[in-house]
């Protein structure tokens, strides 16, 4: 009965899916037919223009920002994903309300020697389709389109005060190219379906991706990859930086096969780990890709403006990434995670002035928590061999009681390298002591 009942409902939820496919009106033909140059340099624009005062996460800019994309979506005539809080935005469904493409989150941020800080912010999120027999797994394309706004405290020239960080490379330049690359798939479906989901709360600790993937509106299983594109805006000498190619088997092997004439310069990194939304599905034992093109002086400043991007960088860029991604929607067979291991790397996760280096890796979305929680631990790394886990929230290091992140950097930094330090956690209910040898870093 309840295996009928299942294969009626999978046959349903299949049926919704060529429904959508079928009865999805076409997008307007201008534009499909802009070309690929001139969109990314008017998105960018856009993007990066003074109206959305740099989109900090919880500003007004931020808001507008979103609905700019939300509106690209509905006039791509997307799909949407599933909203428990709004009935009208069925899994599938084309609606053509733009409010259909925005998933609202809140998350709370450790302020140094005050209360938490709280944040209301939403990711933007659509579907397309799928066509044949694997439509119904999935890939997952993102980039965050949230930025520092006036905001100085991680600005690279504070001494602007609150002038506005425009994020054009960073991530105008990724949030556009996957605007673009949703274009592309609207007018060719690929084999799997496609999320596309633009971030916000990046700048903050990965805040919107951490609540996508500890949320996906779809099966963790039925996901094939996820990548990521953060500042890929500064193309130079054809360098193009992909991290992740050892997150599944056959990684390489795609990331190279798409790198087709003209070539990219290639800098192929393994891990999966990183200071981007990737590594949330990471995180989730989900293969990905981080494409970046470096980075440059004007990061995290006032002069990271629309004028210095390399356009046709961009254009490059958006044809790799279309590849890529079609690859992993098309290939018939499923990718084969794997858990990178890394020697100690220059992460600022676990960044202490005394060269110590522990492999912990912050949840900087766990919301108002004493001490601090940790979202994994690198595999190889003192964390992992002293036995401290996932879930675990530091609470003492050895003498120093813990109350935050930087209580925690504070106490790193009075040890050195090979010091045996006990650590206590809350582990669910329990509190438990764990011994570990520091390592040294770099
Ligand atoms: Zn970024």
């Amino acid at each position: 009965m309840r295996d009928l009942l299942r294969s009626r409902r999978a046959a349903f939820g299949a049926a919704l899916l060529v429904l959508a496919a079928c009865h999805r009106a076409a997008p307007a033909p201008a534009l499909l037919s802009t070309p690929t140059a001139g969109q990314l340099r008017a998105d960018v624009a856009v993007l990066a223009s003074p109206a959305f005062e740099g989109r900090g996460t919880g500003t007004a800019g931020n808001d507008s920002a979103a609905a700019f994309i939300a509106g690209r979506y509905t006039a791509l005539r997307l799909a949407s994903v599933a909203q428990p809080e709004r009935v009208a935005c069925a899994q599938g469904g084309v609606t053509g309300k733009a409010e259909c493409f925005l998933l609202p989150f809140s998350a709370s941020v450790p302020v140094r020697n005050a209360a938490p800080r709280s944040y209301r912010s939403q990711n933007v999120v659509a579907l397309i389709p799928g066509r044949g027999a694997l439509a119904g797994e999935y890939v997952i394309l993102g980039a965050h389109f949230d930025h520092l706004g006036r905001d100085s405290s991680s600005a690279r020239d504070p001494e602007k005060g609150r002038a506005i960080r425009p994020g054009a490379d960073d991530n105008g330049s990724g949030t556009a190219t996957v605007m673009e690359v949703a274009r592309r798939l609207a007018k060719e479906p690929a084999g799997r379906s496609v999320i596309v989901v633009n971030f916000s709360g990046e700048e903050l600790g990965l805040l919107g991706s951490t609540h996508f993937a500890n949320n996906l509106p779809v099966a963790k299983e039925k996901v094939q990859a996820m990548v990521n594109l953060d500042m890929v805006g500064r193309l130079k000498n054809d360098k193009l930086i992909v991290y992740g190619v050892q997150t599944a088997a056959e990684m390489k092997a795609i990331v190279d096969s798409a790198n087709v004439e003209p070539k990219l310069a290639l800098a192929a990194i393994g891990d999966g780990e990183g200071p981007s939304d990737h590594a949330a599905f990471y995180r989730k034992d989900l293969p990905v890709l981080h494409l970046f093109t470096d980075l440059h002086d004007d990061y995290h400043t006032a002069n990271d403006v629309a004028e210095k991007l390399n356009i046709d960088g961009m254009v490059r860029v958006a044809d790799y990434t279309e590849r890529v991604v079609r690859a992993l929607a098309d290939r018939p067979g499923r990718l084969t995670f794997q858990r990178v291991q890394t020697a100690a790397s220059n992460r600022p996760s676990s960044r202490a002035g005394s060269g110590v280096y522990l492999g912990t890796v912050p949840d900087m979305a766990a919301g108002d928590v004493k001490g601090m929680p940790l979202s994994g631990v690198r595999p190889g790394s003192p964390a992992e061999q002293g036995g401290l886990k996932a879930g675990d929230i530091i609470i003492k290091f050895g003498t120093k009681a813990i109350t935050s992140i930087y209580d925690y950097t504070d106490a790193m930094g009075a040890y050195k390298p090979d010091d045996v330090v006990e650590i206590v956690v809350k582990r669910g209910t329990a509190e438990v002591t764990v011994t570990v040898k520091l390592g040294r870093r770099g």
